[in-house]
């Protein structure tokens, strides 16, 4: 009797020390781990995807997948809409996919990366470009970003929104029509966060785009950072803000940053295969981005 209720008592003292003095193990952030990015990256960029062109059948089962975990971890279609696909003009194109943590107001932050990759070539022994970098990588980002807004007990006054776009590679097609549809206005996005190859190079560097322009979202990131320990190289590549799918949102005048790594030997190779990611480097990136997004969205107090 004695022992029990000394051991009982030992163990309600360490499960208190446990919870207070820890604070990071609670939060659902750190719950993204390397391996569930990889996980989704060697999916996504496996051969039975066959590259996720926009206008194959693959590109089209991307987006189901996409749509079906978002849908798991509890994230709704935008306001208006009954389904998280979003298609195009053009019904050969796979569908753009989106989704949200419903906020209080009606502003918007926006986690943005382009789902689509390259169609076979013709010939060769290794004919599938899987663009596992590109962009599996981001794309697996937002799929363990759903997983943690789903568990978040907090309220936020923006709603955060998940875009994943389709034929990026095609020429922007996705995030220009999107932009142009309005299917937010676009006066509503506060902010935008795009991510397109976040898993090569340096394991512990990110490269930053669109800072100068968007000071609250890079004084997030770097908020954010004094967490994760990235080193954030800014401003280095410029020309990459008219390279992917934050570009007609800059035009349109929507504070929008772009996070990357550099052109590495397999870009648009058909080398560029998850074996070859770095998922602790994608792992930090998505943390980074989804601790901004939630400062950037303000919790209700
Ligand atoms: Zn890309």
């Amino acid at each position: 009797m004695h022992s029990t209720t000394t051991l009982a008592f030992f163990l309600t003292c360490v499960g208190f020390l446990c919870s207070c003095s820890s604070p990071t193990q609670k939060n659902p952030i750190h719950t993204i781990t390397p391996g569930m990015i990889l996980a989704d990256v060697e999916f996504l960029s496996s051969d039975e995807m066959n590259g996720r062109h926009y206008r194959s059948k693959e590109g089209k089962l991307a987006a189901k997948y996409i749509a079906d975990e978002w849908e798991k971890a509890g994230l709704v279609p935008l306001l208006g809409k009954t389904s998280m696909y979003l298609p195009t003009n053009d019904m050969r194109d796979s569908p753009n996919v989106a989704a949200m943590l419903q906020g209080t107001e009606d502003t918007y932050i926006l986690i943005t990366a382009h789902y689509d990759h390259l169609a076979p070539k013709r010939s060769g022994k290794d004919r599938i470009y899987n663009g596992a970098d590109d962009n599996a990588s981001g794309t697996a980002a937002l799929i363990a970003m759903a997983r943690v807004l789903g568990e978040l007990h907090t309220k936020y006054k923006a709603s955060i929104v998940l875009v994943a776009f389709t034929g990026e590679e095609a020429g922007l097609v996705g995030s220009e029509h999107f932009a142009k549809s309005e299917p937010i206005p676009m006066r509503s996005i506060k902010a935008l966060i795009n991510l397109d190859m976040i898993s090569r190079g340096d394991a512990n560097t990110i490269f930053l785009e669109g800072s100068s322009g968007a000071p609250r979202i890079a004084l997030a990131l770097s908020n954010a950072n004094k967490e994760i320990g990235l080193t954030i190289v800014r401003g280095k590549h410029p020309d990459w803000l008219y390279r992917s799918d934050q570009q007609p949102f800059l035009e349109l005048g929507v504070p929008a940053v772009f996070l990357s790594v550099e052109d590495h030997e397999d870009y648009h190779q058909v080398t560029d295969h998850a074996d070859k990611i770095l998922p602790g480097l994608a792992a930090k990136t998505t943390k980074l981005t989804l601790l901004a997004a939630l400062e950037l969205a303000h919790p209700v107090p």
